[in-house]
């Protein structure tokens, strides 16, 4: 199985939160709580999301997310659990039912409330008609990205469906990612404690390399264009 993280995004243009020049050296995240207290800072938080959404939105699926997508289907991946929220593994041909977003999905808005779906396209229309955060139109309920904040509750089908496929999984595959933010990272521990085969790529040292079998440092398109060349090789 593979698990991803932003890392595999950044050759599509969406920068990371980590690395230099990523959000998080601009922008302290908000969290879950904070956004619930207070209608200022939910407007502030959608603000940010929608200029994260502007580059979703233009992203292409790049060499990592392609590579993936080839190893699925030629049945070498039965699962990929993705920390991203973009997209690009679907938009490269994984299919859905092989995909768990454990951060949740930036294309889309839920009420907080009574769970009812909101477009993106309708915050845009909201926030720029009153200048302040949606409610639902169902309940008035607090609107907010599909995703997963810092401090919100994990998913819990898609946690309990990411255990049981780290569990089942012969060689766990982490790419792209720091792997410092739990418990997401926990899945990668998971495996190794299980005595399956970790196998990190990623530009920089994380914070697992020394449960993994195997660590390639270095840029994550041409390292997995490589692997897949090599599985065409007699
Ligand atoms: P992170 O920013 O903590 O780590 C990304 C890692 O990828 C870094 O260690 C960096 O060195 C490495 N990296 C970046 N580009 C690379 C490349 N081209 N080749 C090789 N290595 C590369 O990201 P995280 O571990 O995923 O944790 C951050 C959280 O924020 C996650 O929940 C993540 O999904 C979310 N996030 C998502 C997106 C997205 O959906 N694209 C973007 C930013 C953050």
């Amino acid at each position: 199985m593979v698990f991803t993280g932003a890392g595999i995004s950044t050759e599509s243009g969406i920068p990371d939160f980590r690395s230099p020049g990523g959000f998080w050296t601009r922008h302290k995240p908000i969290a879950y709580a904070d956004f619930l207290a207070s209608a200022e800072t939910r407007l502030e938080a959608w603000r940010r999301f929608l200029t994260i959404h502007d580059t979703i939105r233009a992203a292409n699926p790049g060499p990592g997310h392609r590579a993936i997508a080839g190893l699925v289907a030629r049945g070498h991946v039965a699962c990929v659990i993705t920390q991203n929220i973009d997209g690009l593994d679907v938009a490269a041909g994984v299919p859905r039912d092989r995909i768990i977003e454990i951060h949740g999905s930036g294309t889309h808005a839920r009420c907080l409330a009574c769970g009812e779906r909101h477009e993106i396209a309708w915050v845009r229309d909201v926030i720029s008609s009153t200048a302040a955060a949606p409610a639902c139109t169902a309940c008035g309920g607090i609107v907010k990205s599909a995703t997963v904040s810092f401090g919100q509750p994990m998913p819990e089908a898609e946690m309990a469906a990411a255990r049981a496929a780290t569990l089942n999984a012969d060689l766990f595959l982490a790419i792209g990612s720091s792997l410092q933010v739990f418990p997401a990272a926990g899945f990668p521990v998971l495996a190794s404690h299980n005595r399956t085969p970790l196998v990190i790529i990623n530009r920089e040292e994380t914070g697992l390399d020394g449960l993994a079998v195997l660590v390639l440092r270095g840029e994550i398109g041409p390292l997995m264009e490589e692997l897949m060349a090599r599985l065409d090789e007699p």
